[in-house]
């Protein structure tokens, strides 16, 4: 046994079973598929595995922070201060420990996320056919296939039932190409013709099959282009990036003023060692530890409570986009409306109307006409119409414990159902003699299927059932009765019904073949009868309707049913102007450029067939909206792709179009897409909470000594201390903002610019004035304790606790952004509470600790000196607060 089979398209099935000591009726023993896994390898694609716990502890230490401690130690241990080199090398570790292990806990936490994205596969072990995680696929295992699965390695096939895959993404051909076991090629046919194989990253559209997995991971074809092609890798999100850059800044900014200290320092006749040790800390004070740890995990955070509430985001970015969202396009059926077509009109071709009875699944209920109970007997029109309907439909229906459930396509569940209202199914009459020898299926271009049946007198009977426009332009009823029908589609589809026409050629002399059927219908059909089918929108609906418009979110639906029906649903749910409809009709006459035209007016497109929903993201992408866009068929996979967050249907959708997701809804509802976005949104918030929380620290410290060193005053705080307070104190307030809940008007605010920058100008004032007033109070604390003739000692653990206190108060100035900080809701961000409650424990430890007493230089405090330090760390928030408040009232005001 080898990894993998060269030329598998050539082996006949035997060989290809024999080559890779498999077989075929019981697939690999789970013993020998573990084996085989172990030996070859995991099936992925990716050349680096998951991050590593090396590499995140790499990216830890080799860190501009590390080497400019490891300089401050150095510097202080050529001066022979031990005890500070050492306590150095100690704030080495707390950074490089703690920032690994909060961002290694970030990556295990994404990964399990995205565990649970991980994509399976049906294959044969053991005899029996289950689900595997598709990275544990083998050389040799035994794939099953079926419609709307993703092939997801290379393999030969055993058996096929007319299979047919789409290979775009190997070969660019976007037709579905037949698939065929029987087939045995040359070595060299292009892939494209090698029909008996199917390979990874490819989708089944129709049909099944068994198939002989004859390569894996990077022994596949895409495995070869992707080997071509070399991956980024990188995984950083824009935010990311912007606040790599932010960091960047600050570093730069913080030598400069490092610089102009030190030699101010030395100048003014400082000690020259002591101004360098300055220098380095100054540049310390103005790096942003903390910044980009927190960023990851506030995204994953984030990642985590949307799976919670059904949404798996897949990626980081993800989650970042969905904050920027400006548009969503959602499908109408199953996403905005609960997917229980239940059949209430019937029309029937010679001007009968009938009402059903009954709702839901549930196979309850009487057909009326004008009232009166119908026997299906005396009623044989009635009857061929449902015959056909429920002939033409693939669904069935199941009950498990009194609860009734369809199994295939809900549009054919409400017929299957109506069928068994009035005792008509499928199997029994094809027990009675009706075999089923060709099927059209459904596609939703078409909008159409048929079958074609023989009966025990050898008669064929062709049924249809499809889009009544479709079936219309088929129909040979004469045109008085088309008037008619079209009157009573009007007519339900008013009532927002999904409206299905329902044909016959009773006397079908054709081929039995796909082909001559479809010559057949195009010859003419006979249209038996219309039939209205409700499916009610989702209960929750509206609501998400509302919150998204008041969000300033654009929703837009898309459905391949009537746009009569689209827009009396969507005004239904409260949708904003749903009398324009554009259909895929008029959008195929359209350029990219008059949609997006287009689009700004129009929020309902109906009759589109996949492509069209291509055509819409490409027209959003020229209008410059972040677009949201659901779909669950293996053809809505290039929408998916192109959208900004494609999002697929986790009950509903294919494998094929979960892949090509970065969001899946795992209970397939439209509000749960509002209530990403809005946690998007939030996530957002507090990554700016934190980062304007940090960065004013960082300025308070600078400042401080800035200040001092300009005016000629002592150090107000120790190098040790403003380490201290960097990677003691500011640390788990800041980490805790990322847990703070949605502010009130989250979902009341316009999108945000996605290229908009975190660090505005009005940002950078609200940071420098802020950083300036605790800078002032603790340095004003200072000033008093040495004008009261405190010992230096003294005076500095007065001005470090100042401001060690000044900047843990700020916490609560960042934590909202628009009321005070310190409202009702300020006990239920738990962490934060405790954050604070032990910080200011930990500032408390280093001024009364014998040992920090030592380290540090700190001297126990008086209870009068205490009330000095309140006075000094708490007057600068109070005043933040005091100017929000203003702020907040003028804008209520205004
Ligand atoms: P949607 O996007 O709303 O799910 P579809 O593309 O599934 O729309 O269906 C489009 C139209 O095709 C429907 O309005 C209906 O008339 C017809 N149709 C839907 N499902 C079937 C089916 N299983 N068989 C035949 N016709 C169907
Ligand atoms: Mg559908």
């Amino acid at each position: 046994m080898r990894g993998k089979l060269l030329n598998p398209h050539t082996f006949t099935v035997e060989q290809a079973e024999s080559e890779t000591d498999s077989d075929r009726s019981l697939g690999l023993s789970s013993a020998e598929a573990r084996r085989r896994l172990e030996t070859y390898g995991k099936n992925t694609l990716e050349a680096g595995e998951d991050v590593s716990a090396l590499k995140i502890l790499f990216e830890n230490v080799n860190n501009i922070i590390v080497y400019l401690l490891i300089a401050a130690a150095s510097v202080a241990f050529a001066m022979g201060d031990t005890v500070e080199g050492f306590s150095v090398i100690v704030a080495i570790l707390i950074a490089v420990i703690s920032g690994f292990a909060s961002e290694y806990k970030a990556q295990k936490s994404v990964e399990s996320l995205q565990n649970m994205v991980k994509t399976f596969s049906k294959v044969k072990r053991d005899g029996k056919i289950v689900e595997v995680p598709s990275e544990e696929l083998v050389v040799g295992d035994i794939l099953f296939l079926e419609e709307g699965d993703s092939v997801a390695a290379d393999a030969r096939l055993a058996e096929s039932n007319s299979l047919a895959t789409i290979e775009s993404a190997l070969t660019g051909e976007s037709e579905a190409v037949n698939k065929d076991a029987s087939f045995k090629g040359e070595e060299y046919i292009p892939l494209g013709d090698r029909s008996n194989m199917v390979y990874t990253g490819t989708a089944v559209t129709r049909g099944n099959a068994y198939a002989i997995v004859t390569g894996t991971a990077m022994d596949t074809e895409i495995g070869n282009i992707s080997k071509l092609l070399s991956e980024s890798g990188d995984n950083t999100t824009p935010l990311e990036e912007q606040l790599n850059r932010l960091g960047k800044t600050l570093i730069l900014l913080a030598g400069v003023v490092a610089l102009i200290v030190t030699v101010l320092g030395i100048l003014s006749g400082e000690e020259i060692y002591s101004m360098i040790k300055i220098g380095i800390i100054l540049a310390i004070a103005a790096v942003p530890e903390a910044l980009p740890a927190v960023s990851t995990i506030t995204l994953a955070i984030g990642m985590r409570t949307m799976a919670s509430h059904n949404a798996l985001v897949k990626s980081l970015p993800a989650v970042e986009t969905l904050g920027s969202t400006t548009v969503i396009c959602t499908d109408k059926t199953g996403t905005l409306t609960e997917n229980q077509m239940t059949v209430q009109k019937i029309y029937i071709s010679g001007g009968a109307d009938y009402d059903v009875e009954g709702s839901g699944y549930e196979p309850k209920g009487r057909i009326l006409k004008d009232e009166d109970l119908v026997n299906l007997e005396k009623d044989a029109e009635l009857e061929k119409l449902i015959v056909a309907g429920v002939l033409s439909s693939n669904a069935s229906l199941v009950e498990e414990e009194s609860q009734y459930r369809v199994l295939g396509d809900p549009t054919e569940g409400g017929i299957v159902v109506l069928g068994k209202k009035v005792d008509v199914d499928r199997e029994r009459l094809e027990s009675s003699g009706y075999s089923r020898v060709v099927e059209v299926p459904f596609d939703s271009k078409a909008k159409y299927m048929a079958t074609l049946y023989r009966t025990l007198t050898g008669e064929k009977k062709l049924y249809i059932k499809g889009a009544p426009d479709v079936l219309t332009e088929m129909a040979r009823n004469s045109p008085k009765e088309l008037e008619r029908l079209e009157k009573a589609n009007d007519s339900f589809t008013e009532q927002g019904m999904r409206v299905l026409g329902i044909g016959a050629v009773e006397n079908y002399s054709g081929e039995e073949s796909e082909s001559s059927v479809k010559r057949a219908l195009a010859g003419g059909i006979d249209i038996l009868g219309f039939i209205g089918i409700l499916d009610p929108p989702r209960e929750d609906v509206k609501q998400a309707i509302d919150e998204a418009q008041s969000a300033g979110i654009r929703v837009i639906m898309i459905t391949g049913d009537h746009p009569k029906t689209a827009s009396i649903i969507a005004g239904h749910i409260g949708m904003k102007n749903t009398e324009v409809v554009i259909t895929g009709r008029e959008m195929d006459e359209m350029s990219d450029e008059e949609l997006a035209e287009k689009i700004k007016s129009t929020s309902i497109f109906a009759r589109v067939s996949p492509e069209n929903k291509l055509q819409i993201v490409r027209a959003l992408n020229i209008a410059k909206e972040v677009t949201a866009m659901t779909g669950d068929g293996v053809n809505d996979a290039p929408a998916l792709n192109g959208a900004d967050i494609g999002i697929s249907m986790g009950i509903r959708g294919t494998q094929v179009a979960k892949d090509a997701s970065d969001m899946i809804l795992t209970d397939d509802r439209f509000s749960t897409i509002v209530d990403a976005v809005r946690e998007g949104r939030t996530i957002f918030d507090n990554i700016e909470k934190f980062v304007y929380y940090l960065f004013t620290c960082n300025i308070v410290e600078i400042l401080a000594v800035f200040l001092t060193i300009v005016i000629g005053m002592p150090m107000p705080v120790l190098a040790l201390q403003i380490l201290w307070m960097n990677l003691v104190v500011d640390v788990l307030p800041a980490m805790s903002l990322s847990w703070e809940a949605g502010e009130k008007d989250i979902m009341k605010r316009s999108p945000r610019n996605p290229e908009e920058a975190i660090v505005t100008r009005k940002f950078l004032i609200k940071v420098l004035w802020n950083g300036a007033l605790i800078a002032l109070g603790s340095l004003a604390v200072f000033g008093y304790a040495l004008y009261a003739g405190y010992d230096i000692e003294t005076s500095r653990t007065m001005c470090f606790s100042a401001m060690a206190f000044g900047q843990l108060f700020h916490v609560l100035n960042a934590r909202k952004k628009n009321p005070l900080g310190i409202g009702k809701d300020f006990l239920k961000n738990k962490r934060l509470v405790l954050a604070i409650a032990s910080s200011l424990a930990l500032q408390v430890l280093a001024v009364y600790l014998p040992f920090f007493n030592r380290v540090m230089d700190t001297k126990p405090l008086s209870f009068y000196s205490w009330w000095i330090v309140a006075l000094g760390s708490i007057l600068p928030t109070l005043i933040i607060q005091l100017s929000k408040h203003r702020e907040n009232a003028n804008k209520t005001v205004g």
